[in-house]
């Protein structure tokens, strides 16, 4: 298992919300936009990273996002 990357473009974001359903840890913040337990906000950007077997949630979350806003990648060292 190694440690995995996931981020959203706040830009992109349009709060439609198919995220949720593909992973649990995404959720509706209070701006009407999603957030992510752990998560560092800003730059237009919101990041967080996990160890953990659900990277493949993450994945199908990216996949139905219909702006392709969220993104999932190895961790930087
Ligand atoms: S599916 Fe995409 S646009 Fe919709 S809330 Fe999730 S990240 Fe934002």
């Amino acid at each position: 298992m190694s440690e995995y990357r996931v981020s959203v473009d706040l830009e992109a974001c349009d709060g439609i919300f198919a995220c949720l359903v593909r992973d649990g840890r995404f959720s509706e913040a209070e701006d009407g936009l999603v957030t992510l337990p752990d998560s560092d906000r800003g730059d237009g950007e919101l990041v967080a990273t996990f160890d953990d077997e659900k990277r493949a949630d993450a994945e199908q979350a990216a996949a139905a996002c219909p702006v392709d806003a969220i993104e999932v990648t190895e961790a930087e060292p």
